[in-house]
């Protein structure tokens, strides 16, 4: 595994944009607020996944369904960080609850 943390400074209420098409990858104008781009791995958060691509899901150790079916229990981070994706980026920002983040990954 190689991933790059970018911790963003940002409120839970502001957009996220991917890095590389700078579209608004989580975008809250939207009534559906997850817009993932074709860099986008996966959207993630402390309390269970938003999105995730099967050629990413493959490198997880765990399926998603199988950490949906025990979230209260799980430690998303640490699942994400697992995968054997060669590179990636992963984003965390704060989902407003206190120890609770979301992660996005992106392509390197
Ligand atoms: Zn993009």
């Amino acid at each position: 595994m190689t991933y790059q943390l970018i911790q963003l400074s940002i409120q839970a209420t502001d957009n996220i944009s991917c890095p590389h098409c700078q579209q608004n990858i989580i975008d809250w104008a939207e009534e559906q607020y997850v817009q993932p781009c074709e860099h986008t791995l996966f959207i993630a958060m402390d309390v269970g996944f938003e999105y995730m691509t099967d050629e990413f899901e493959q490198t997880m150790p765990r399926s998603v369904d199988d950490l949906h079916a025990h979230d209260d229990q799980v430690n998303m981070f640490s699942e994400i960080t697992q995968s054997t994706y060669p590179d990636y980026l992963i984003v965390k920002s704060d989902l407003g609850i206190e120890g609770y983040f979301r992660y996005v990954g992106f392509t390197a």
